[in-house]
């Protein structure tokens, strides 16, 4: 799931979902991972997006994963964190999805629209991330990246939402809308 989330940065979900294939195919493992060249990883993720760069902080992680962790995931965010190359957005993933912890994933989606619907005010995802565990019921925590990155990619687009389509328009104060269809 880390090594994944590492992939899909930047990266069409169609491209993410064939490299980790071609990669956990060779290594499944930190160790095994490590006793591939940084060429060898390039060869088998690309074409994600900065696939060079990422082939390194996944031998890096990994390394670090030996180092520090034993070989193994660690499943708190603070930890995950340490590891170079993981933000909070990749922790978040790595606690809810890999062990089911509470924890609010929060990519471009979700900032945009929680901005949009006024349920918080914030400037980057980080922040949204925090801002969020004040304001949305932990009950929710799991579902809403799902939900929201769902809802973002086919109604509530990044530059022109359809409003006129959505079914929570009239629930909407559609902060910073400047233009919808
Ligand atoms: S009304 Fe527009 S801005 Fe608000 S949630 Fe719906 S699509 Fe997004």
């Amino acid at each position: 799931m880390l090594v994944a989330c590492i992939l899909s940065l930047r990266t069409q979900d169609t491209t993410t979902g064939p490299a980790a294939a071609r990669l956990f195919a060779v290594a499944d493992t930190p160790a095994a991972m490590l006793r591939l060249p940084a060429q060898r990883i390039e060869t088998l993720i690309y074409p994600v997006g900065f696939y060079r760069t990422k082939a390194r902080v996944i031998r890096g992680i990994c390394r670090d994963l030996i180092d520090k962790f034993h070989g193994r995931v660690p499943d708190e965010i603070d930890l995950l964190m340490t590891l170079k190359g993981v933000g909070r957005k990749t922790a978040n993933l790595v606690v809810t999805e890999a062990f089911a912890k509470p924890g609010i994933c929060v990519d471009t989606h979700v900032h945009r629209i929680s901005n949009r619907w006024g349920l918080v005010k914030t400037a980057t995802p980080d922040r949204t991330e925090i801002a969020l565990r004040e304001v949305l019921p932990r009950r929710h925590w799991l579902e809403y990246n799902g939900i929201l990155v769902a809802f973002g990619q086919t109604i509530c687009h990044p530059t022109s939402p359809w409003c006129s389509r959505c079914k929570i328009a009239d629930l909407c104060p559609r902060i910073g809308v400047v233009r919808s269809r």
